[in-house]
């Protein structure tokens, strides 16, 4: 059987879905490879490089005889047409608003899985492509915000004099916001950090940051079962946004990344607060594809206020890094595959029946089969 790995057609995405490593294991496993050809380019693969892997190079009409296809992005209408009916696809599918294009996967035939929905099991630790891809995104928001802050992040004491060391404020301390803290604090920066959930606190002060938040009793009760935060109340909104709004005046970077599953992200802070910032100050909004945390951030652009503080509102930030996101994408997208595969008979042999499927699977023998998405799709 075939699997193929194409080249994303979306010009914002430099990731890819396989890598050497990948290719060599699919190809252990007993399957013929194919890759487009300049499928890597973006994360620094180079053809040779999938080659010497054992993969086949080939074209995007290639896709046509693939029973695998390992994709960043959802497929295009255009893309599906060329897929073979029965094909699985493998994708971060970002399925939510999206029932139009859910339904013309489903009128392809094609079984559509969302990477995204894997359930944050054991098991499925490492097929886990929010955490691989949200760990970096942390990183690089870092990286972001010292490239456009105009001074120094550690402390220097020279003999012409002392640069302060900057103050970083993470606001959101989940798999992003912790690596964040993790590389602020290399960079030598005195890093603070927030989060509506109280788990936060002791991983806050492991990584040599000071925790602050509001801790009432909605806080102690803000965790649901999965893990994610819930939506807080506008009393506690209120109080976070009163102690917050003090703190940030004095911060020289700050990085949001708060996220509540399958609702906008919350406005954690006004323009009032911008406003209150020193000129050349750096917010950093990892948030800024869901809606926003930062009153004022601009998808896809570097805003500059009015009194010099820069708003930066990159997307797909994970492909900012694109060639350590695609190792570990890739790595995702293969340990998921393995689970799908009959290695006796060196194929794909699916059972609907396993949790990890049931969680991620969009469509299914014509249809859109997943229960968050069947009916909408009717
Ligand atoms: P996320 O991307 O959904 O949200 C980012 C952070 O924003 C969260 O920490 C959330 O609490 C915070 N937030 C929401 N509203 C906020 C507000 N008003 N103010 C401040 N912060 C706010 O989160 P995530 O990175 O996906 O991680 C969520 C949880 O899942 C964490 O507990 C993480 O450790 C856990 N997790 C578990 C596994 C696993 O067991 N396999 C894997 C990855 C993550």
């Amino acid at each position: 059987q075939v699997i193929f790995i194409p080249r994303e057609t979306d010009s914002g995405e430099p990731r890819v879905g396989g890598s050497p490593d990948t290719v060599k294991r699919l190809k252990g496993l007993g399957f013929d490879v194919i890759v487009e050809a300049g499928a890597g380019l973006g994360s620094r693969i180079v053809d040779a490089d999938f080659e010497a892997a054992g993969a086949v190079l080939g074209r995007a009409s290639d896709a046509a005889k693939a029973d695998v296809v390992l994709k960043v992005r959802r497929p295009t209408a255009a893309e599906l047409k060329g897929y073979k009916p029965g094909a699985a696809v493998l994708a971060i599918m970002d399925p939510y608003g999206n029932d139009a294009a859910l339904a013309d996967m489903a009128k392809a035939g094609v079984t559509g899985f969302a990477m995204e929905l894997m359930p944050r099991i054991t098991r499925a630790q490492v097929m886990d492509v929010l955490s691989s891809q949200a760990n970096l995104a942390g990183y690089q928001a870092v990286i972001d915000g010292a490239a456009e802050y105009d001074r120094a992040l550690p402390m220097m004491m020279t003999a012409a004099g002392t640069v302060p060391a900057a103050k970083v404020f993470v606001m959101g301390v989940g798999v992003a916001g912790l690596q964040a803290i993790a590389t602020a604090r290399r960079l030598g920066a005195v890093v603070t950090a927030t989060d509506v959930r109280p788990a936060v606190k002791e991983q806050v002060q492991s990584l040599g940051a000071k925790f602050l938040a509001v801790e009432d009793e909605e806080f102690k009760a803000a965790e649901t079962a999965g893990g994610y935060a819930k939506e807080m109340s506008k009393e506690y909104q209120a109080k976070q946004a009163a102690l917050t709004a003090e703190h940030i005046a004095k911060q020289d970077i700050v990085i949001t990344t708060a996220l509540i599953p399958g609702r906008p992200a919350p406005k954690l802070i006004s323009a009032a607060m911008v406003a209150s910032m020193k000129a050349g100050s750096v917010i950093v909004d990892l948030a800024v594809e869901r809606g926003g945390n930062v009153e004022g951030a601009k998808a896809g652009e570097v805003v500059t206020t009015a009194n010099g503080v820069k708003i930066v509102g990159h997307l797909n930030v994970p492909g900012r890094v694109a060639a350590s996101a695609s190792l570990l994408y890739a790595k995702n997208l293969f340990a998921f595959l393995e689970t799908l595969i009959d290695k006796t008979g060196k194929q794909l042999s699916i059972n609907r029946d396993d949790d990890l499927v049931k969680a991620t699977m969009l469509t299914d023998g014509g249809k859109v089969v997943h229960p968050n998405f069947a009916k909408a799709a009717d």
